[in-house]
């Protein structure tokens, strides 16, 4: 199938690209570089650059690349941010993507595949999360990928676009080639990785006042590559909806911290600091629709895995897509 991927360049749109080609599918990458990288991007891949906020500019490299489905990673995707600049979340994530799938539906693309998040749901009632749970997002980031998982259903019923959003819990981990590297760092894995590293001095771990067994917040960790399958089996004509993507088990900061020193083989030093705001204590998901229904089998269910994976990119790039 030939497909048009924004945010090819980032951390999952770079895994994403490098199995969509080698399941042998044909793959434009529209992206800006804001926050990806030009050698993230796979070397088979047709590269644009560009920012999806000029619709001029989106429609025209649709039109040229004729794409039979959009896959679209490009978004502003941090949640401490979105809490002093919603702004550019609501822009980004709603404006913006408005402008490419306005752009998809006029140049009759079929399929489009969106990176939604687990931060549309706020604090679930129940866990596992399945995926008709209310969704009462705390946090801009995840009221903007709300909003936008409303524009597809509403161009599905109007406009018959077929469409697959996937609320990704936390991905981790990386691919032989690919790995994860973002100009400013938040996320959690690699930043205790860093620590690992001699990169950093201290692991830092936000909020030790949660309900959860050790007061740390927990997640539900899934691997680039089980995540980038899951967008290859979403190809399949007829495949449709909300699908939750992660592997049903919670870690906490602490047991997190606790698996990058058994992989790395380092003791590392961390330091207790206040709650990040907006950050839900926990979630977790329940993934069986996406395995039921799009026959989705994890590889690499296990934190351990997803860490090694991680850990072994960072050893092999220690200044990431710098070198
Ligand atoms: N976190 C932390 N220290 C860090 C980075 C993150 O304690 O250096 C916590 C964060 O507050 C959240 C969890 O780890 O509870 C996962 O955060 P991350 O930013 O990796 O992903 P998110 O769940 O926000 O998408």
């Amino acid at each position: 199938m030939n497909v048009f991927v924004t945010g090819g360049a980032g951390y999952i749109g770079s895994v994403c690209v490098e199995e969509l080609i080698n399941a042998g599918h044909k793959v434009t990458v529209f992206d800006n570089l804001t926050e990806g990288h030009r050698s993230a991007v796979d070397k088979r891949a047709v590269f644009i650059e560009g920012d999806f906020a000029d619709k001029a500019k989106i429609s025209e490299a649709i039109k040229g690349a004729k794409p039979e489905a959009v896959i679209h990673f490009a978004a502003s995707a941090l949640v401490g941010e979105s809490m002093t600049n919603p702004g550019k979340y609501f822009k980004n994530n709603v404006c913006n993507g408005l402008n490419l799938i306005d752009a998809a539906h006029e140049n009759g693309v079929k399929k489009f595949v969106f990176s939604s998040t687990c931060a549309t749901f706020g604090p679930p009632d129940t866990v596992p999360m399945t995926e008709d749970l209310p969704q009462r997002p705390i946090n801009p980031y995840g009221e903007s990928k709300l909003m936008f998982e409303k524009i597809l259903k509403w161009y599905h019923e109007i406009h018959g676009l077929e469409f697959v959003a996937f609320r990704y819990f936390n991905a981790a981990g990386a691919s032989e080639n690919f790995g994860e590297h973002h100009r400013v760092e938040t996320h959690l894995i690699p930043n205790i990785l860093r620590v690992a590293l001699g990169q950093a001095k201290q692991c830092e771990i936000f909020g030790t006042d949660y309900p959860t067994p050790d007061g740390t917040a927990i997640r539900d960790y899934i691997h680039i590559r089980d995540l980038a399958q899951a967008h290859i089996l979403a190809m399949q004509p007829g495949k449709q909806g909300f699908f939750n993507l992660g592997n049903g088990d919670g870690y906490s900061v602490k047991q997190v911290i606790e698996t990058c020193e058994k992989v790395s083989g380092k003791k590392l030093t961390s330091v207790e600091k206040p709650r990040r705001a907006g950050d839900p204590p926990k979630l977790v998901a329940a993934a069986n629709k996406a395995k039921t229904e799009l026959g989705w089998k994890p590889q690499f269910p296990k934190l351990e895995q997803i860490v090694k994976t991680a850990w072994d990119w960072h050893v092999k790039h220690p200044t990431g897509y710098a070198d």
